[in-house]
């Protein structure tokens, strides 16, 4: 009975404590730790596709990705160094044929005007390995009124267990 009483008094502090260093990470939200491949590396780790959208700010040719039909709950993570990027449940329909997030998960990417086109866009890439995944506009649905489109080729999606 002793023994029973301090084996449970042991799980409930050993839980007490994870949850601690849970709740001591988020609210720190440390920047991801920057990675850097050569242009070489890039290429042999990459399909041909990914390496466009990725290394070369490419965009995929839209309603090809299949990811725009993935329902399942889990996380999306970078196709070139699996940082998580967004939630599914930031994800929804835009019905502009890629990808679309309301939301990215925080300190997961980085934003840069891109010129290319006659208006500025603003371009965000992974924070990790600096790899291009979309543009982000202000016509996306509440709360956060943002539209990360993102190229489904820069994703990887991995479902909850
Ligand atoms: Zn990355």
């Amino acid at each position: 009975m002793k023994r029973r009483t301090l084996l449970r008094s042991t799980s409930i502090g050993t839980i007490a404590f994870l949850l601690g260093i849970t709740a001591t990470k988020s609210s720190m939200s440390k920047k991801p730790e920057k990675i850097s491949l050569s242009d070489a590396q890039w290429q042999d780790k990459l399909t041909g596709e990914q390496y466009r959208v990725l290394r070369k700010e490419g965009t995929e040719r839209p309603f090809t990705s299949p990811l725009n039909d993935e329902k399942r709950t889990g996380i999306y993570v970078c196709a070139g160094c699996d940082l998580p990027l967004f939630n599914s449940s930031a994800k929804y329909n835009s019905g502009t044929g890629w990808p679309s997030f309301y939301q990215a998960i925080a300190d997961s990417v980085e934003t840069r005007t891109d010129y290319k086109l006659i208006l500025p866009r603003t371009e965000y890439h992974c924070a990790r390995c600096g790899g291009h995944q979309g543009h982000v506009f202000n016509d996306g649905p509440k709360p956060t009124g943002k539209r990360y489109c993102n190229n489904g080729v820069a994703l990887k999606f991995v479902a909850e267990a």
